[in-house]
């Protein structure tokens, strides 16, 4: 190792490792970013003024966004817009997260969201006019509580905004149900109730299929999913429901059978999302089931 390569690594800032922003649990429900205390004032690259000046083909003088402070401010308001738990704030989908177990998942993800980063570069589009002839297949990611899923989604949200600067929009399941009865009840239409989670240019479902859902909120969900098929964004999604009985998630019914034992049923997420949610996901979607140990009985402070 050289010394200048040594300097470079002793001075690296231990908060956030030089990427100028840190990521905290806050009191509220959602993990919240901000400027590290590293970060210099005024930025050293634009010297205050936010902006850069550039020239265009016919070497008209553009101002840009300033790539170290404007560009990262956006990026951070974005994370912080994305709702991501608490719990979650370690996940950045960072290289050591990845092992024997989920390095197929986690190829996927990373894979996902730096080819639709790269290709919305290319394909520009406005509020009116959705991109078409982009790859926004999702990744709808099974298996049993604590393999990780979510762990993972959430180092998604913090690659899609951070990284990328891409709008993202971090949903549970059970929320979601009760944001939509509760837009019911205040007389919300379906579309008024949907709207942020269409504006999100990823969304990412955190649980699917979890309680009892009614034929009425699956369909809620069923207009959600069309109406970004049809706009061309990508949905991620997690489920303890697999495609199998064999590996889906088995819950206990309140009911005995005759000789006493306790009675189980074996969803498929098939099931229990219904048939046009189902197949509409397998075309908006790849699908991947996570296996292996459950890494919550690991001792491990971190929540998976
Ligand atoms: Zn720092
Ligand atoms: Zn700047």
């Amino acid at each position: 190792m050289n010394t200048k390569t040594k300097k470079a690594q002793s001075q690296k800032c231990r908060y956030c490792d030089d990427t100028h922003i840190v990521i905290e649990a806050m009191s509220g429900a959602y993990a919240q970013a901000s400027f590290c205390q590293c970060f210099p004032s005024p930025c050293d690259e634009c010297h205050g003024a936010r902006f850069q000046l550039q020239q265009d083909a016919q070497g008209r003088d553009i101002a840009t966004p300033c790539p170290k402070c404007e560009v990262k401010k956006r990026n951070i308001k974005l994370y912080n817009n994305a709702r991501i738990p608490n719990n979650y704030a370690h996940s950045k989908l960072a290289h050591s997260d990845r092992d024997k177990e989920n390095q197929v998942a986690y190829q996927q993800l990373t894979t996902i969201i730096r080819n639709y980063a790269k290709n919305r570069k290319l394909s520009p589009a406005s509020e009116e006019t959705p991109r078409q002839n982009i790859d926004s297949k999702g990744l709808v990611l099974m298996g049993s509580p604590g393999t990780g899923k979510t762990y993972l989604m959430a180092g998604l949200a913090y690659q899609c905004t951070i990284t990328h600067g891409i709008s993202c929009m971090f949903q549970g399941f059970s929320e979601l149900l009760s944001d939509i009865k509760d837009g019911f009840s205040s007389q919300k239409s379906e579309i008024e109730i949907i709207t942020p989670h269409l504006a999100a240019e990823l969304l990412i479902i955190d649980d699917l299929g979890k309680g009892r859902n009614t034929e009425w909120e699956l369909s809620v969900l069923d207009t959600l999913i069309s109406k970004r098929y049809n706009s061309n964004k990508p949905i991620m999604v997690t489920s303890n429901y697999t495609e199998k009985e064999a590996t889906t998630i088995k819950e206990r019914l309140l009911t005995k059978d005759k000789t006493g034992e306790d009675k189980f049923i074996a969803d498929t997420l098939r099931r229990r999302v219904g048939e046009r949610i189902y197949s509409r996901l397998q075309e908006m979607c790849y699908f991947e089931t996570l296996t292996g140990r459950d890494r919550r009985l690991q001792g491990s402070e971190m929540d998976y």
